[in-house]
């Protein structure tokens, strides 16, 4: 099964005077990566809220047409259920750690699914090392820099073995450095898997850096103003 799968996709909010998307209509393959851009206001947000759940079981939004994470109906699937597929990064570092403790943050995931102390302890060490964050393991999360809170973040999104990552413009609020660092290690951690990835960004140039369009995913998604999809294809 595709990692995502939108079928005519329509979801309106109460007191709107328009859909928020409009029959959006697109798949994401296993380990296909992919920048999802557009105006503010757009729908990038509620998009994203689409794929975890959120949006489909809301009381007040309704949606028309049919979501898949993973070939599961997003409606038909808890939202809890649907979390084991997905590793989500927010865009703002302070609220995408929560515990006082990186090696707590990495733990609660794993500890949740009953997995043994030894075997935490090691995708602890494997998931900080992928993201070049192997120095962070005895940190207080409360002590990180903004780039280092979304890199341990971004470990503890991938050390569930999810089928697909979501960016929520993960580096809106990082300065230059913190920006390169963080995606490099989005670059590093999912350049050879199986996820999938799913990146919002509103400043493709900035996330880009000096390697241009070579910085971006291969594939783009370009939301308009009227929350329809005009392009699908090369970036
Ligand atoms: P973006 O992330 O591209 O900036 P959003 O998805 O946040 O766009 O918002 C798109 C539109 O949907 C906006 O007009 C916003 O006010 C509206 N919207 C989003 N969530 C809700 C909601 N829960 N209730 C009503 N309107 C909403
Ligand atoms: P972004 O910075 O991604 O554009 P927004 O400020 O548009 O974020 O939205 C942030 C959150 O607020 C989202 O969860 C969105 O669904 C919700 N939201 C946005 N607009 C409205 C609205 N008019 N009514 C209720 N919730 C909204």
């Amino acid at each position: 099964a595709p990692a995502v799968a939108f079928r005519d996709v329509t979801v309106t909010f109460p007191r709107q005077d328009r859909a928020v998307l409009r029959g959006a209509s697109f798949s994401i393959a296993a380990g296909e990566r992919v920048v999802l851009f557009g105006p503010s206001g757009a729908g990038k947000s509620t998009l994203l809220a689409t794929i975890t759940g959120v949006v489909p079981h809301s009381v007040i939004a309704r949606v028309t047409g049919s979501v898949t994470v993973a070939g599961r109906d997003t409606l038909a699937t808890e939202v809890v259920d649907l979390s084991r597929h997905l590793g989500v990064l927010p865009q703002d570092p302070d609220s995408a750690v929560c515990l006082p403790g990186v090696e707590q943050e990495l733990a609660f995931v794993l500890e949740n699914r009953a997995v043994s102390p030894a075997d935490i302890s090691d995708r602890i060490d494997a998931a900080l090392a992928v993201v070049g964050a192997g120095g962070l393991r005895k940190r207080q999360t409360g002590s990180l820099s903004g780039g280092e809170s979304q890199r341990v973040a971004l470990a503890a999104a991938l050390i569930g073995g999810p089928d697909i990552l979501v960016l929520d413009e993960p580096t809106s609020m990082l300065d230059a450095d913190g920006l390169r660092q963080v995606r490099d290690a989005v670059d590093a951690a999912t350049r050879h898997g199986t996820v999938a990835v799913l990146l919002v960004e509103h400043r493709l140039d900035e996330y880009a850096g000096s390697r241009g369009v070579a910085g971006l995913p291969e594939r783009c998604i370009v939301l308009g103003a009227d929350g329809a999809i005009t392009h699908d294809g090369p970036t």
